[in-house]
C-alpha cells in the first residue's frame, strides 16, 4: 500500500530543524528502518501527522491548518514505553514551536501513559483559546489538581458514553469531532471500567474535500466492538487512523483498517521502546521517535 520514496529520517530531520526536537536529547536518533513515509514527502506541516511520543500525535489538518494534539502529555512510561522528556513536556505546555497555537487537545482515557492531569491544567492555564476534549474520568482528575480553577471548565468538553453508544459530536475550532467509546485493550478481564474514547476529527480542505483523522487510544482490536459503529464508520472515509500498535498483530489487519475502520492509511502509536518484530519486520508505518511524520490523505467530504 505504501511506496517508500524517502527515508523517514530525512523527513523527521527536516521537521526537527523547524521544531523543538533539538531540545529533546535522545529523541532525534535517525530512523533507519523503512517502515514509514507515505507516497509523497510530508515536507509541509499542514496535512501531516507528527509523532510526539508514546500515543501522542500532533496533526495539522484542513485549509485553515487546525492543530490537533492527541494524548500529548503523560506521567508514566511503565518501564516499557518512551519517557516524556521534561523539555518536550515544557514545549507542549508553554506552546513553544511546533506546539504553538494548538486548537484542540484530545485525551483518549485517564491512564498515566496517555494522560497527565497536572500538565494539562498547566497547558489550559497558558492558553485560554485551547479546547480540551476528554472522558469524564479524566475531567474528574483535572478538577482535583491544585492549580485547577472553575473558570477552566469552559475550555473542556467531556465525553460521557457507554461502550457502543451513539457518537457524541462537537463542532469546535473549525473541526467536526465525533467521539465514541469502545472497550480498552484487555477487555473484559482488564480495564473494563476504563472509558476508552476514540476520536474522529474532520476539517474542510476546501473544494468539497476534507482531512479526516481518527485516534483510537487503547482500543481493543476485536471487530465486534466496532460493530455498533458500522454505519457511522462506513459513512465517511478516514484519511489516517492512528491505532495502538497491537492492532498490527491482528490476522485480519487489512480488513480492520480498510473495511471496519474505513481508513486510507494508518500509523501505529504507543509502541514500546523494544519494538515488536511484527512492527519492525512489517511494512506499515509506526511512530517511535518525536518528529516522525506521516501524510494525512485528503478524502471526499
Ligand atoms: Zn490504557
Amino acid at each position: 500500500m505504501f511506496q517508500i520514496t524517502a527515508p523517514l529520517s530525512v523527513i523527521a530531520g527536516a521537521l526537527c530543524l523547524l521544531s523543538a526536537c533539538a531540545e529533546a536529547p535522545g529523541q532525534t536518533a535517525p530512523q533507519t528502518s523503512e517502515h514509514s513515509a507515505s507516497e509523497q514527502s510530508a515536507t509541509a506541516q499542514n496535512g501531516a501527522a507528527t509523532a510526539i511520543l508514546n500515543a501522542g500525535v500532533m496533526a495539522n489538518v484542513g485549509a485553515e491548518s487546525v492543530k490537533l494534539l492527541f494524548d500529548p502529555l503523560y506521567d508514566n512510561h511503565f518501564g516499557s514505553l518512551a519517557e516524556l522528556p521534561p523539555e518536550l513536556a515544557e514545549a507542549i505546555i508553554t506552546g513553544a514551536a511546533p506546539y504553538d497555537d494548538v486548537d484542540l487537545v484530545f485525551v483518549s482515557h485517564a491512564h498515566g501513559d496517555h494522560f497527565s492531569a497536572s500538565m494539562l491544567v498547566e497547558m489550559l492555564l497558558n492558553d485560554s483559546d485551547l479546547w480540551l476534549i476528554a472522558p469524564g474520568q479524566a475531567y474528574d482528575q483535572l478538577k482535583e489538581q491544585e492549580n485547577w480553577h472553575h473558570g477552566l471548565a469552559t475550555q473542556v468538553r467531556t465525553i460521557t458514553l457507554r461502550n457502543g453508544e451513539a457518537t457524541q459530536t462537537f463542532d469546535l475550532a473549525g473541526a467536526t469531532i465525533k467521539a465514541f467509546r469502545s472497550p480498552h485493550s484487555g477487555w473484559p478481564e482488564r480495564h473494563s471500567e476504563t472509558h476508552n474514547i476514540s476520536y474522529r476529527v474532520s476539517v474542510s480542505s476546501g473544494d468539497g474535500e476534507v482531512m479526516r483523522v481518527m485516534h483510537l487510544g487503547d482500543a481493543d482490536p476485536a471487530t465486534q466492538h466496532f460493530a455498533p459503529f458500522a454505519d457511522f464508520l462506513s459513512a465517511k472515509r478516514t484519511g489516517l487512523v492512528m491505532v495502538p500498535f497491537w492492532f498490527y498483530q491482528s490476522d485480519d489487519l487489512d480488513a480492520i483498517l480498510e473495511e471496519t475502520l474505513n481508513a486510507d492509511t494508518s500509523v501505529a502509536v504507543h509502541v514500546p521502546v523494544n519494538v515488536p518484530a511484527y512492527l519492525s519486520e512489517g511494512t506499515r508505518p509506526y511512530f517511535t521517535q518525536v518528529g516522525e511524520v506521516v501524510e494525512i490523505p485528503i478524502t471526499a467530504q
